[in-house]
């Protein structure tokens, strides 16, 4: 893997010669986005720079503590930048609403781990190898020695933790744990993340869960796990956009789940598709793709057109044809050590 790729050089040149900067991110912001919005805007602030951090959708409360000084504002129209930089986004029409706000601009720079990405900027650093986008801002800082503080430090620690689910997907390297250990030598606030990030769910998110294992089903010999959230569920549970992040956690969590679905009503005419494999041969980004979306081979979502009912068969159809060429009929191993053998494996039909 290029530990140097070329391309942080031009990208360092174009920041140091930029008087006024943008940092953007995708919308519905995770832990990721936020982090890296965040540790890169102040990082370019501290080198003497006019800069904004822009994002369409608000903070999500549980990273309010990363943003003591309210730096992250909704994007507004006719401003112009030397230089805009997009992180954690995989295409344009990610940024939603910030898109035509950025138009006026002297370079788009484009840092990113999607593997989808559709390298839409003037200079584009896309690693999907790397498990994080902040991975990618903690060495462009290095690269660059610019210093780090605590508050920065707890941004990319934030976006590390939260893309590498807590260190454990396989996509964490010794490099992800050796960066995070700098982090905390450098003032990350581990107890404070632990705190908002992790331990502080909303009562509102709780009533979510509780609907989710109420409702949710099992498809495809208990290989697929699927929950539909529909906007009466906000509101019954009194809950926002927010609290639903990482619901879908608790259908990979269970055995002998490979991929976990969270559908999600978006208006009347549309359903947003959330996907997760647990099986390494089993690619949602390519499954999210059929749908006009993308994100990582583990971790993918898209939006599309139709009700939960229709989305849902379609998905499934297309989850079928992804299981069965992962593992064909006859070597398909058994689920888990601990689970009991199927009798007879047999090919999974169309729902
Ligand atoms: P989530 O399911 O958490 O919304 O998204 C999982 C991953 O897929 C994230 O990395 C996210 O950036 C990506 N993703 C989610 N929705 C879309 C989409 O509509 N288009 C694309 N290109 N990527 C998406
Ligand atoms: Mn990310």
């Amino acid at each position: 893997m290029n530990r140097r790729p070329t391309i942080v050089g031009p990208i360092l040149e174009t920041l140091r010669g930029s008087r006024t900067c943008c940092v953007v991110g995708h919308v519905r912001p995770d832990g990721d986005c936020i982090g890296s919005q965040l540790a890169l805007a102040r990082a370019l602030q501290n080198q003497g720079k006019k800069v904004v951090c822009w994002n369409q959708d608000p903070l999500p409360a549980k990273f309010a503590f990363l943003d003591p000084e309210h730096q992250l504002t909704a994007p507004v129209r006719g401003r112009a930048f030397d230089c805009v930089i997009a992180v954690d986004c995989a295409s344009l029409e990610r940024l939603g609403r910030t898109a035509s706000c950025i138009r006026r601009r002297r370079s788009l720079i484009n840092i990113d781990h999607h593997v989808s990405n559709t390298c839409y900027g003037d200079l584009n650093w896309i690693s999907a190898a790397d498990p994080s986008t902040g991975e990618l801002i903690y060495r462009l800082l290095q690269r660059a020695r610019w210093p780090l503080n605590p508050n920065l430090a707890s941004c990319l620690y934030t976006a590390i933790s939260t893309d590498t689910g807590s260190f454990q997907y396989p996509s964490t390297r010794p490099s992800t744990l050796r960066i995070a250990a700098a982090l905390l030598q450098r003032g990350a606030n581990l107890e404070r993340i632990a705190q908002e990030v992790y331990q502080s769910a909303s009562l509102a998110r709780l009533h979510l869960v509780r609907t989710l294992y109420q409702r949710l089903e099992l498809h495809l010999d208990h290989r697929v796990a699927s929950f539909a959230l529909r906007q009466t569920d906000y509101a019954r549970a009194g809950a926002k956009p927010e609290d639903s992040e990482g619901l879908i956690d608790h259908l990979r969590a269970i055995a002998p789940v490979v991929v976990a679905c969270l559908l999600e009503e978006s208006g009347s005419e549309h359903t947003r598709i959330s996907l997760r494999s647990k099986d390494p041969r089993v690619d949602v980004n390519r499954v999210a793709a059929q749908f006009g979306g993308g994100g990582h081979p583990a971790a993918a979502g898209a939006t599309a057109q139709g009700g939960i009912a229709t989305v849902r068969r379609r998905v499934l159809r297309a989850l079928t044809e992804a299981l069965n060429t992962a593992t064909p009929v006859n070597s398909r191993p058994p689920l888990t050590p601990n689970h009991r053998r199927r009798p007879a494996p047999r090919a999974l039909t169309q729902p």
